[in-house]
């Protein structure tokens, strides 16, 4: 199944694609994620792609929209995906769209998280990161083990550049001016489910599922 999921920055994307993932056995396919290896990696991409991320901004579509379908081609896409942080324009979800219908693999369902801004604001701040990308907690709802320092790595917790208040206010209005507007786009070709998500991860979990499209019947024998 080839699934987006479609909400403002902290509203779980990340946190349901691994979960979801995982009953599904598709990839999470994180557009942050594989930007902000890129930056660590010291490639050209990461390097052009830094100072706009640092600053809250959107990445330019053609470096993102490249990154990704690269990403698509890889042989674990095959029977899916969760596409998490990606599209977040129109002129993304139209290149998507494009090269989904050259393969015949359409998308085939949006789910669009809807949540207040305050919980948002209270999620993002309070987020610490690994700096070597093994994961993310947070210092209200989810401490780790060594208690400010990596579960997996024992590196210390770091906030991540673009979770400080004043660049979350950027964050939000590129998210309310750039990809808000793309419910109605998915909301025209019949593909958005909305899901309510507050609350603890396994009810949100509950309602995506609950909200992706059934198999067909298997033939009477
Ligand atoms: P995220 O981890 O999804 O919050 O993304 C972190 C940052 O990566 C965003 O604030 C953008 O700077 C950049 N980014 C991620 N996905 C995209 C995208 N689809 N288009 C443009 N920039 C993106």
């Amino acid at each position: 199944m080839r699934i987006v999921f479609l909400g403002p920055p902290g509203s779980g994307k990340g946190t349901q694609a691994k979960r979801l993932g995982q009953k599904l056995a598709v990839p999470q396919l994180s557009t942050g994620d594989l930007l902000r290896s890129a930056v660590r990696g010291g490639t050209e991409l990461g390097r052009e792609a830094k100072n706009y991320m640092d600053a809250g901004r959107l990445v330019p579509d053609h470096l993102v929209t490249q990154l990704i379908l690269n990403r698509m081609q890889q042989k674990d896409c095959a029977d899916g995906f969760i596409l998490d942080g990606f599209p977040r324009t129109k002129v993304q979800a139209e290149a998507l769209e494009k090269a989904l219908k050259v393969n015949r693999i359409p998308i085939d369902v949006v789910i669009d998280f809807d949540i207040a801004e305050k919980v948002l604001v209270e999620r993002l701040t309070g987020r610490r990161v690994c700096p070597n990308g093994h994961g993310e907690w947070h210092i209200k709802f989810r401490s780790s083990v060594l208690s400010g320092f990596c579960d997996v790595c024992r590196a210390l917790l770091i906030q991540r550049e673009d979770d400080q208040e004043s660049k979350i206010k950027t964050r939000m209005e590129q998210y309310r001016k750039d990809t808000e507007p793309l419910k109605k786009f998915y909301e025209a070709r019949k593909l958005l489910r909305r899901i309510g998500a507050t609350g603890n991860p396994a009810e949100i979990t509950a309602q995506i599922e609950a909200a992706l499209p059934q198999p067909p019947p298997a033939p009477a024998p």
